[in-house]
């Protein structure tokens, strides 16, 4: 009989969420097993970094002297390992919320992101952070003894073998911290040898701020690189560093080391990774730099030390001045945060403007990949517009097709006397250069930005002007275009005549009749060579491209600004259309809804395709008849 004292013991379902989790990590998570050990070592090293946070806050904690370090013990024989730290703990109802439960806002996204992840690109898999789960990769079963730092607790075990429930029972005599036993599966046996964890510790997991210790002898190198003259670190060793704090598993794509000691003590070590998993549509990626204090860690993936729009960087920001024991709800509105966010950004972005100049290529793939958060900051962060205005990159009429020009390039090759910077939007190249909008800057030779991307306009209009120079949308009704040269003019013999002005005059007044409501005003255009009629935006703030996006996020097909109708008096299309009317009116009415449909269809904005389509049919039908 034993002896044993019986402990409480509950056994509990895991969440239906855990549930699939642990499903995909069994069966579809395989090729880089290695993994699981990196991210245990990890959920260690945040346990006493917390710790290490929560003593300089609080007077009393449990085991106060125990030394902040990982220790990792095998055991060939009976196939075990375990992680042992002497971190922060949990308490009972943590060990029930952290291992129990999955927290991630959206799981039900993430967890279909993860099992389509987990069947594409292995690669993937460590941006998802599949966390504490990913032990059940190499084990049968997994225990998990912890005794919270707060002094009035007790320890407890958790334990699952993955099958549906977990186990939680009283563990008394246990040290702060926490322990994890792995017994392995028969075919992850090797997890067992002190060489394989040892190889897994210096590949993943030799900058973690702590001791890892594998039978009393530390692995890992436990130095703060930031803090090491930049001379001395070999790119290997800058590599290194940028998997292990991205989670990566190639290499950056630039790299910024810097060092300020006045006004401000910052040492900043910033990477821009290859991929944006943001723009490959998983979801919206946390912020990547943490902030150290002295090489304490003071807050992980911070939302505080750099703008939100520079969450894709990955890195460590380190300040001295600071102080050690800040809360991290005190971060948020800490007067020097501010300031080191502001002198960080300001040299982030002046790096990347070198990076323009010296490496142009290595650019073009930044932008292409993270272009969008520059955009992104061009429409909310004040401070740094006019510096984001420089980094920014379009395609032009004076570009070839994928090649990009910035804005000071535009400015250089600006005409005597041109005062302002011309955009049009539109879904493609081709699509704009084929619309009516460009015809009269072709017809004077102004290049014109090709904005492709919804947030472009709203880019431009909150930047409002470069250099000193407006920036223009070519669907503006006001648009201020210079003279076209006499010679030239001359040379368009082909240049059909115009509708005599009185002629011209009765027609804009009728088609406003048909129109009615619809448009502001229809007015002759003296913009347009080939195309009959065009979109023009009176109100100086929207443009078509703007008003495309509002109304895709509102609910009824409303109308933000109003619009005008230009019209070509030249086109024969006008100048035949009263006689037509003369003769059969409902039927040149046609014709001229006809006529603003299209225009709208050019400007991008959507139609209603029922009306349209039938009064189309009706129109050839008429010229079937002949
Ligand atoms: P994540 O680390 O991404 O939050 P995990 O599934 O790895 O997700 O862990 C869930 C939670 O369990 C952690 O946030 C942490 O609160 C807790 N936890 C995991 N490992 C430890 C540990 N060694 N010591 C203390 N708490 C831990």
């Amino acid at each position: 009989m034993s002896t044993k004292i019986a402990h409480k013991s509950e056994t509990k379902e895991f969440q239906a969420e855990v549930k699939k989790l642990l499903d995909i990590v069994i069966h579809s998570l395989y090729t880089e097993r290695d993994i699981f050990l990196r991210e245990l070592i990890s959920n260690s090293a945040d346990a006493l970094e917390k710790f290490r946070h929560q003593k300089l806050l609080e007077d009393k904690v449990f085991d106060p002297d125990a030394s902040l370090e990982i220790s990792i013990s095998v055991d060939e024989k009976e196939k075990t390992l375990s992680i042992l730290d002497s971190g922060i703990g949990m308490t009972r109802d943590e060990l029930v919320d952290n291992l129990g439960t999955i927290a991630h806002s959206g799981s039900k996204t993430f967890l279909s992101e993860l099992a389509e992840a987990a069947q594409k690109d292995v690669n993937l898999i460590g941006q998802f952070g599949v966390g504490f789960y990913s032990a059940f990769m190499v084990a049968k079963k997994v225990r998990v003894q912890s005794r919270s730092y707060l002094p009035d607790d007790e320890g407890h075990e958790w334990s699952s073998d993955a099958s549906g429930s977990y186990t939680i029972t009283e563990c008394p005599g246990l040290h702060r911290g926490t322990r994890l036993i792995i017994e392995l599966k028969d075919d992850a046996e090797e997890y067992a040898k002190e060489e394989t964890v040892k190889r897994i510790i210096t590949q993943y997991s030799n900058f973690v701020s702590f001791p890892i210790k594998l039978k009393g002898e530390t692995v890992n190198t436990v130095q703060a690189v930031w803090t090491r003259s930049k001379n001395e670190i070999k790119d290997e060793e800058y590599n290194e560093f940028y998997k292990f704090i991205g989670n990566a598993f190639d290499n950056p794509l630039m790299r910024l080391h810097f060092t300020a000691d006045a006004p401000l003590s910052i040492r900043a070590l910033l990477f821009v990774p290859k991929e944006n998993f943001e723009r490959l549509g998983f979801g919206r990626i946390d912020a990547g730099t943490n902030l150290y204090c002295q090489k304490v860690l003071i807050e992980q993936h911070s939302e505080n030390i750099l703008p939100e729009w520079l969450r894709f960087v990955k890195g460590v920001i380190d300040s001295e001045d600071l102080p050690l024991n800040i809360s991290r709800q005190a971060l948020q509105d800490n007067a020097l945060v501010l300031k080191i966010n502001k002198v960080v950004t300001k040299r982030f972005l002046k790096f990347l403007g070198e990076q323009a100049k010296s490496d142009p290529e290595a650019y073009e793939k930044f932008w292409e990949q993270f272009g969008m958060y520059l955009k992104e900051g061009a429409t909310s962060d004040f401070t740094h517009r006019d510096e984001i205005a420089k980094l920014l990159r379009f395609e032009s009429s004076k570009t070839e097709g994928g090649k990009m020009t910035s804005l000071a390039e535009y400015v250089e090759r600006m005409q005597d006397g041109q005062k302002e910077i011309y955009y049009i939007n539109g879904p493609n190249r081709d699509a704009i250069e084929s619309g009516p909008y460009l015809e009269a800057f072709r017809k004077r030779d102004l290049e014109v930005i090709y904005t492709m991307e919804p947030i472009d306009d709203f880019v431009m209009s909150h930047l409002g002007q470069f250099d000193e120079k407006k920036l223009v949308s070519a669907d503006r009704a006001d648009l201020e275009l210079p003279e076209i040269k006499e010679d030239k003019e001359k040379k368009d013999e082909n240049k059909e005549p115009a509708l005599p002005k009185k002629e011209g005059e009765k027609l804009i007044k009728w088609m406003k009749e048909v129109l009615g409501d619809k448009v502001k005003e229809v007015v002759i255009s003296s913009r347009l060579v080939d195309s009959p009629a065009i979109i023009v935006n009176p109100d100086g703030f929207m443009t078509s491209s703007m008003e495309r996006v509002m109304r895709a996020s509102s609910q009824e097909m409303q109308q933000f600004g109003g619009k005008n109708l230009e019209i070509n008096d030249s086109h024969p299309l006008m100048k035949n259309i009263l006689s037509v009317k003369e003769k059969d009116e409902p039927f040149a009415e046609s014709v001229v809804k006809q006529i603003y449909d299209n225009a709208l269809i050019q400007a991008g904005l959507m139609v209603d395709p029922r009306p349209m389509v039938e009064r189309s049919y009706e129109i050839l039908e008429r010229a079937v008849k002949g």
